[in-house]
């Protein structure tokens, strides 16, 4: 690790330091409709992911470094969940029992090398593994305080709005989708799953301040270069 590197967040749950150390970010992939449609893509039968680096977490008020010549990078706003207890092949039922709590995170993605992974049939973890590209924080509830039913999601980029979402629209409950996700590979304590984003996808760019917020867990602030 460099000077510059990145360094384990730490978010405040319930207004008590929690440092994030998961051994895996598992992202769900088209959740909501309308965003699977802005880009022209079916809606999926049933949870569909994939993974993010931990290396790529980036505290609240930190700064995006945009990578040297990989074409547009996009903004995705996402309620994260964070898994508290350890388990595999864990039932909708049981899925509440191992979830901590819930915090705010940005699933950045370098659309152009995305579109070209896709149109390849490659994987994505180029697009969505740079360093900085997964935002989180300052704030999170655990479960006990918060159901993430009905939460408005939402994105500003320099004061404008542009992603208005509800998780009252995902097509899959956070409980299917640690069910789903546990049925391939374990959840240890500390994981995040990214719940998907809802539509108003759009680029970043040098100079801007994004503010990415879900309802109850405040507001996320970080600045890109
Ligand atoms: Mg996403």
């Amino acid at each position: 690790m460099t000077q510059n590197g990145p360094k384990r967040p730490t978010i405040l749950m319930d207004g008590t330091p929690y440092e994030l150390h998961p051994s895996k970010i598992v992202c769900l992939l088209r959740s909501y409709a309308a965003h699977a449609k802005e880009l022209n893509n079916p809606v999926p039968e049933r949870p569909r992911f994939f993974l993010k680096p931990p290396s790529s977490l980036l505290e609240d008020h930190g700064t995006v470094v945009l990578p040297d010549g990989v074409g547009p990078v996009h903004h995705e706003v996402e309620l994260a969940v964070i898994i508290g207890k350890r388990g595999n092949r864990i039932t909708e039922t049981l899925a509440g029992d191992h979830i901590l709590g819930y915090t705010v995170m940005l699933d950045l993605t370098a659309r152009e090398l995305q579109d070209e992974a896709r149109s390849k049939g490659l994987p994505w973890t180029e697009a969505k593994g740079y360093d900085t590209f997964a935002p989180v924080g300052p704030l999170g509830a655990t479960r006990a305080r918060y159901d993430w039913r009905g939460r408005r999601v939402h994105l500003k980029v320099n004061g404008t709005l542009k992603q208005d979402g509800n998780t009252d629209m995902l097509l899959f409950t956070v409980e299917q989708m640690v069910s789903r996700i546990s049925s391939v590979m374990t959840l240890e304590e500390g994981d995040i799953i990214l719940t998907g984003t809802p539509a108003g996808v759009g680029p970043i760019q040098h100079g801007d301040r994004l503010e990415a917020s879900v309802d109850g867990l405040g507001t996320l602030e970080v600045t890109v270069r």
